[in-house]
């Protein structure tokens, strides 16, 4: 783990990389879920991580409900969402929803289309907007090949023109784009190879994830992020949009994934591992904040409170490995009943 801010120019060359990791200011944190589903035992265990994390600094935690996708996002979700939260007993001292802010993260993209670092694309090639603005996308993202780069004056001469609508994408470059992560150290991309010039604003207009998320970090003041590692390799254009922007990004944590049997990333649709499920089936909440604080390093007997896991937690303590939840996990928590 990066302890202190050194400079890690001489580590990493002649790159844009920022070591961000911890410092004296105060902490603010923010859980950001998405109201598309149920959590499951993955989110229970990266929101106890951040939840952890800033308490222990005596930070502020924000709950924000990233809802920006109308299609999947629901009210009702929402509610679930922070039912689920409060019966693993986290707390928070501000929740709103992203889509509240939606105005200024518009204003973003357009600001960026107005200083000449974004342009207009009408390409609607299917993939580009799951692959593009979802934040758990593809592994291997496409390389978008700057199509409409350069053609297009703005967002009503590119519709006008093609009779299509159109979005928004950013003009990246060569120059390499990286940080140090507080857990998985330098990480550093070459935006040009690993995504291309890469979506702000989708053709239906609204921000893309990567956009969204950089806007309001910094508008919420947010210091530190603490999410699952799939989400690095999202890091280096939001780092662009931070510099772009000139707003300061937060320390990040990206901490290994929780799997399912199967050996891949826990999903929503992994009915049977979410926490309501787990609720209806009786299982007492301390047995599930106990088997998150076991996998994130910290030794607890059974069951265990958040709070009371707080003294011990310690990010030098967190494995480096993903952790398989696996029809035995679920097991043992079933035995341990309210
Ligand atoms: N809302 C995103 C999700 O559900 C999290 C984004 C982030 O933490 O940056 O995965």
């Amino acid at each position: 783990l990066s302890q202190g801010n050194r400079p890690i120019e001489s580590a990493l060359g002649d790159v844009t990389a920022l070591d961000m990791s911890e410092s004296n200011a105060p902490v603010v944190a923010r859980l950001a879920p998405s109201p598309t589903g149920d959590l499951h035992l993955g989110h229970a265990r990266s929101f106890l991580l951040a939840w952890w994390s800033c308490r222990r600094k005596h930070g502020r935690l924000l709950l924000r409900f990233e809802d920006l996708d109308s299609e999947r996002a629901g009210q009702h979700w929402v509610s679930r969402t922070q039912e689920d939260l409060e019966w693993l007993g986290l707390d928070w001292d501000d929740c709103r929803l992203q889509s509240r802010g939606l105005p200024r993260i518009t204003q973003a993209a357009m600001d960026l289309l107005a200083q000449g670092f974004a342009y207009p694309c009408v390409c609607s090639r299917g993939d580009i907007r799951s692959a593009a603005s979802a934040p758990h996308g593809p592994t291997t993202l496409d390389v978008y090949p700057g199509t409409c780069r350069n053609k297009y004056r703005d967002l009503s001469d590119a519709e006008h023109r093609t009779g299509k609508q159109a979005g928004l994408r950013a003009v990246v470059s060569s120059r390499p784009v990286g940080l140090v992560d507080a857990v998985r150290g330098a990480y550093v991309e070459r935006l040009d190879q690993t995504c291309g010039d890469f979506l702000i604003l989708r053709r239906d207009k609204i921000p893309a994830y990567q956009l969204a998320v950089v806007v309001d970090d910094a508008a919420d003041g947010v210091t530190e992020v603490v999410r699952g590692d799939d989400l690095l390799q999202s890091t280096p254009r939001q780092l662009w949009l931070f510099e772009t922007l000139g707003l300061n990004p937060p320390a990040y944590y990206h901490v290994p994934l929780i799997l399912n049997e199967a050996g891949k990333r826990l999903a929503k649709r992994d009915a049977a591992m979410s926490l309501r499920e787990l609720r209806q089936l009786g299982v007492d909440p301390r047995a599930v904040v106990a088997w998150a604080a076991r996998c994130s390093g910290i030794s607890t007997p059974p069951r265990i409170t958040a709070a009371d896991a707080l003294p011990q937690f310690d990010w030098s303590q967190l494995p480096p490995h993903p952790v398989r939840v696996t029809r035995s996990t679920l097991d043992d928590l079933l035995g341990i009943q309210t």
